[in-house]
């Protein structure tokens, strides 16, 4: 056996791009998480049991194989509707399609045209890019503010990001909206990432090809419970999705996510199951933030983003405390006090409803009348 070294070694003398050194860090409080999961929306109980069959299926001798993906995407794309599957890319999540997109379309002179508040994975992957970010700041009703982002096209926009619904706000853009904005700039990319999109039940994705610069993601994190599987998807028009396709590496979906997106895609009893009851939970827990007297804004998403004010941290301590893991989101632009709280089934907030309530009462707030206007 080699002795241990002993002597002090260099440092590297080696230094990232510019870009890799002035970006943020970014660091998601996962970790310690054993607790109710109303932190990071993903589905808060279990994917469907017809995956959990499959993934119990799965051979030794299966996993020396690389993943194929070509047949699970001809799959997904006849589950889409009208795509063919040169239309669709599957994705190590929607991450890997954002970053996929952005190496894909910005370069230096580029913008990338973001409303905010809104999801943080687009700014740290645009931060690694040549291209600028303009962000469009939305008003205290945290409604899209579509005019604004209709006045910040310019010749140099590239891609325009918009989460519909939208994270931390919960608030949507109309599909006439969405199509002005694609008409406005055919010079830019629209992406409109729809990872909420079961909760709200409005897409675009029907217009794939038809209006030429649209493209839509997709996550199988949220409603469908497979956020540790790390699936996504990209559906665009064939002109657009090749160039992401070279970019796009064909290995990184994993071969356990392919083999149970089909199960997943195909019980829709379960899904539908899941979402009906993460709609009947937001209505008790819209019901019982207003009986708290605690500000919150509409959503159409399995989140509502609350205000409460200076004492953020410490509520979102104290609901931990309680067994009950919420989102601080008061770092998010024009988001100060506001904190996220992810909504599960009927049965769990049942859980957390006491704990909002025993918080609400220790910190005294008594922020507004409910609903913001
Ligand atoms: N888009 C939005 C709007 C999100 O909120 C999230 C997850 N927080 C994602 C994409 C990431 O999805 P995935 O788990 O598929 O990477």
């Amino acid at each position: 056996m080699a002795e241990p070294r002993t002597e002090t070694l260099a440092p590297p003398q080696v230094a990232p791009r510019a870009r890799v050194q002035a970006m943020k860090e970014y660091h998601p409080p996962l970790g310690y998480r054993d607790l109710l999961r109303l932190d990071f929306n993903e589905n808060t109980l279990a994917c469907s049991p017809k995956v959990c069959e499959v993934l119990a299926s799965i051979s030794a001798g299966a996993l020396t194989r690389y993943p194929e993906r070509e047949p699970v995407e001809a799959i997904v794309a006849a589950h889409l509707g009208p795509s063919s599957v040169e239309q669709v890319a599957l994705t190590n999540g929607v991450d890997e399609a954002i970053h996929v997109l952005f190496e894909t379309f910005l370069e230096e002179g580029d913008e990338l045209l973001l409303p905010v508040p809104t999801y943080t994975m687009y700014e740290v992957y645009a931060s690694a890019t040549d291209a600028r970010i303009v962000a469009v700041q939305a008003d205290d009703d945290l409604q899209f503010p579509f005019e604004r982002l209709l006045a910040a096209i310019t010749p140099r926009t590239k891609i325009i990001a918009i989460a519909n619904p939208n994270s931390p706000s919960g608030s949507v853009a109309t599909r006439a909206q969405l199509v002005e904005i694609a008409n406005r700039a055919p010079h830019a990319v629209v992406l409109v990432d729809e990872a909420y999109f079961h909760f709200h039940g409005e897409t675009v994705i029907d217009l794939i090809g038809i209006v030429p610069n649209l493209i839509v993601a997709r996550t199988f994190s949220k409603a469908y419970g497979l956020a540790g599987l790390r699936i996504g998807l990209l559906a665009g028009p064939v002109e657009l999705m090749r160039w992401v396709r070279r970019v796009l590496s064909p290995y990184s979906v994993n071969s356990l996510a392919l083999a149970c997106l089909p199960a997943a895609l195909d019980d829709t009893a379960y899904l539908n199951w899941y979402v009906s009851e993460v709609l009947a939970a937001r209505l008790d827990f819209e019901a019982a933030l207003d009986k708290a007297g605690v500000r919150r804004w509409p959503s159409r998403a399995n989140f509502i983003l609350v205000d409460i004010g200076p004492q953020h941290a410490e509520f979102v301590r104290l609901m931990r405390a309680s067994g009950v893991l919420v989102r601080d989101r008061s770092s998010d632009p024009g988001c100060d006090g506001r904190v996220r709280i992810t909504i599960g089934t009927r049965e769990q907030m049942s859980q957390a409803i006491p704990a909002l309530s025993k918080a609400v009462a220790v910190l005294n707030i008594t922020n507004s009348k409910g609903q913001a206007k």
